[in-house]
């Protein structure tokens, strides 16, 4: 109650940060908890390392024999790191990771233990995944589920308080090999997105084209608030926002947070934090304050697509369990706080390989900028063509508060392409940019054209999806998300482009056009259907939503409830299946499961407002409504008649915040819906807007009930004190 708000501000003023060990050097620490390749060249044979290597490089498959020496090794080392315990770490549909600790050790005949980790183990495991979501995947009968090593994605110790355990990156399947976790689709989707750029790298007559892969550099907001008011607002412990609270009278109006100096305890936190990172080998690069009090940003350097979204989910567990050794809750939701900026993560996203480098990157000879223009061109066609999709992998209920919402992206997909590279795209549609052929070299100008001085300073914060000089920027994805789904809707909607691009350029080659022409012309057809996408302009403007939808048929999808349908499109089924990402049967799970989801967590976020509204704010408001009824009593008995409108508004506000409460319990009790998406809309339409109607009563109350009284840390105690 008031009696412990009061006491965290106290507790808090006199707190010290914790000691932590002067940093390490870089050299010393860095990866020093990952089985990575320098360790495996080490500890293995040459025969077995080259093999691993391959496996590691390729994603060829690694015989049993060199998996039982590979897993021998780790052993070995997991156990000089004091190990005794190993685990598949894997993905499950949710946004969290799961584990199954597993002893090395056995006993033998004579009763002693001796430790044992033979490939097999390595290789397969077994949780008992019944309770992850499947979405009807595995009916219980059949309710088997596998983790499966995932070589390409190093193994590395995890310290906790109750020890060190060897972690395996894996995937997870049911028994029928349907893929249960987001692992799986994000290799598929970049294998898919191998072949078809292959197709196109080979018209274009590049040789010995290596391996691509899509990267990814994740940009992660978060806020910090103290644990002494996080343990008062179960709203923050147990949904990850705040239900409730009244703006503060100093918000972020001066933005002086942003980049400004990061608090001390903050600064020990984040040391203590990074040095974990670099131990796990995650190339944590730049850190600073956000935009919004409280709220700051890591962004590790970016890496290969499938090992950056193992790193991102690990980071985010890292965040949160550092936070709380430092008495910070970490709060990795979209929108703890209303009125104030939300978190979000870009994820940064190129595709390339070692011969051909990034092929997002418009390099500096024509040749490298004819292949970056079809690339790019591709990525226009899958964003024009797959935008419900985009949207759709970035929809949950604690995103939808910042998509569309004044600060964030709006909930509308578009590109932005900086001026000069549109400008190139809208010459090649209007066939004004001519390839001159001399002597039988090309000489486009493009190279002069396209000779890019990146400017970062050139960027569109209004835009869910712009390019940034090498690579782009998906910046609607919600700070709480796993990256592998929109990496997965990237890559796949990029390999079905490519897959286009190749069909057209092969047929304008045949025709007889020389390479460049031929180039252009995919270009300029690729335009004619797709330029709509593209748009430099202020993406929150009521123009923009206007022009979006009436002239360039773009679609507005606000929400969860809109967004998520779009797994069932034809046209999105038909996507994921030709590329074979997810069979229509692993789609459909998907869909059931995020839907299911998006329900489940409006439900839990309606009952602690009901929960809250009637445990602690009513009985605050009652509470102060009877101090203020006895001393306009007490004033009376003297002769003095007190003016009583503000115990009568605490009183009105707080009846009306209860017929709100009993409205919101009938609401949530309702469970009888046609379709799954009735079920949701309901959700968004009728359980958040009770929902709302309920907080702005509370809200109200908090400035009317004095403040000696107030259950709840207010918002500028949990975002101003540290
Ligand atoms: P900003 O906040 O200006 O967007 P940051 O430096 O915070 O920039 O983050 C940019 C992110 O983009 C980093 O993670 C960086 O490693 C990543 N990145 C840079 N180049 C590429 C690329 N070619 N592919 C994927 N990610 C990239
Ligand atoms: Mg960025």
């Amino acid at each position: 109650g008031n009696a412990s708000r009061l006491s965290s501000i106290r507790a808090i003023s006199s707190g010290k940060p914790i000691d932590v060990a002067m940093p390490k050097p870089l050299s010393k620490i860095w990866a020093s908890d990952v089985f990575n390749l320098a360790k495996m060249e080490e500890a293995l044979s040459k025969n077995a390392f080259k093999a691993m290597k391959k496996t590691v490089q390729t994603g060829s498959p690694l015989d049993a024999a060199t998996a039982d020496v590979v897993a021998a090794a780790m052993k070995d080392w997991a156990m000089s790191k004091g190990a005794k315990f190993f685990s598949h770490i894997f993905y499950p549909m949710t946004n969290a990771t799961a584990e199954k600790h597993d002893g090395f050790i056995v006993t033998n005949a004579e009763g002693n233990a001796i430790t044992e980790f033979t490939g097999s183990l390595l290789i397969k495991g077994e949780p008992d995944g019944s309770s992850f979501p499947n979405g009807s995947l595995r009916i219980t009968n059949a309710a088997r589920g596998y983790t499966a090593w995932d070589p390409t994605s190093p193994a590395y110790i995890m310290n906790t308080p109750n020890g060190a355990t060897l972690m395996i990156p894996s995937v997870f399947m049911s028994w029928t090999g349907e893929a249960l976790d987001k692992k799986i689709p994000l290799l598929r989707s970049n294998a898919a997105m191998d072949k078809a750029a292959k197709k196109v790298l080979s018209l274009m007559g590049e040789k010995n084209v290596a391996t691509l892969n899509s990267s990814c550099g994740a940009e992660q907001e978060y806020f910090l608030v103290d644990e002494n008011f996080a343990n008062s607002r179960p709203d923050l412990l147990l949904a990850g926002r705040t239900l409730f609270g009244a703006s503060p009278a100093k918000g972020q109006q001066f933005d002086d947070h942003y980049f400004g100096a990061i608090p001390e305890r903050v600064q020990v936190f984040m040391q203590d934090f990074e040095d974990q990172l670099f131990r796990l080998g995650i190339p944590a690069k730049t850190h600073h304050n956000e935009v919004a009090p409280g709220q700051f940003e890591i962004a590790p350097y970016f890496e290969a697509a499938n090992v950056a979204a193992d790193h991102q989910q690990l980071l985010m567990t890292i965040i949160k369990n550092t936070a709380k050794k430092h008495g910070f809750l970490a709060l990795l939701h979209e929108k703890p706080f209303a009125g104030i900026n939300g978190s979000g993560k870009h994820v940064n996203w190129s595709v390339g390989n070692s011969t051909q480098g990034n092929l997002l990157d418009p390099g500096h000879t024509p040749e490298e900028n004819l292949n970056f223009l079809l690339f790019c061109g591709a990525v226009i066609r899958g964003v024009h063509l797959f935008g419900p999709l985009l949207r759709a992998v970035i929809a949950t209920a604690s995103n939808d508060h910042r998509l569309g919402a004044n600060e964030a992206p709006p909930a509308i997909l578009s590109v932005y392409l900086g001026d000069q590279l549109e400008k190139v795209f809208k010459d090649i549609q209007a066939g004004d940019l001519q390839p001159s052929v001399c002597g039988g070299e090309m000489d486009l100008g493009l190279s002069q054209i396209l000779s890019f001085t990146r400017d970062p300073g050139d960027r569109n914060r209004t835009s869910p999806f712009a390019f940034t000089g090498n690579r782009f920027e998906f910046r609607a994805v919600g700070s709480s998300q796993s990256v592998s789904g929109p990496l997965v809707a990237m890559n796949t909607m990029l390999a079905d482009s490519l897959d286009w691009v190749a069909g057209k350029l092969e047929a304008a080659l045949d025709s007889g056009l020389d390479q460049a022409s031929a180039v252009l012309s995919v270009l300029k057809d690729l335009m004619d259907e797709h330029s709509n996408v593209i748009f430099g302009g202020d993406g929150y403007s009521d123009e923009w939503h206007k022009i979006a939808v009436e002239e360039r048929g773009l679609k507005n999808i606000p929400t969860t409830a809109d967004a998520l349908p779009a797994f069932q499109d034809p046209e999105i089924i038909a996507l994921f299946e030709k590329t074979g990402v997810l069979s229509p049967v692993e789609l459909a799970s998907r869909y059931e499961v995020y839907s299911e989801q998006y329900i489940l967590s409006i439900e839990v976020e309606a009952k602690l407002v009901i929960d809250m509204a009637t445990t602690s704010i009513y009985p605050a408001a009652a509470t102060y409504l009877s101090e203020l009824t006895s001393a306009i009593a007490s004033a009376s008995s003297v002769g003095v008649s007190l003016d009583n409108s503000l115990a009568q508004k605490v009183a009105t506000t707080a009846d009306a915040m209860m017929a709100d409460v009993t409205a919101l319990s009938a609401a949530i009790a309702q469970h009888d819906f046609p379709t799954v998406e009735d079920h949701m809309k309901f959700c968004a339409n009728e359980i958040r807007t009770l929902m709302d109607s309920v907080r702005t009563h509370a809200d109200l109350l908090e400035t009317m009930v004095a403040d000696n009284v107030w259950p709840l840390p207010k918002y500028s105690e949990m975002l101003f004190i540290k």
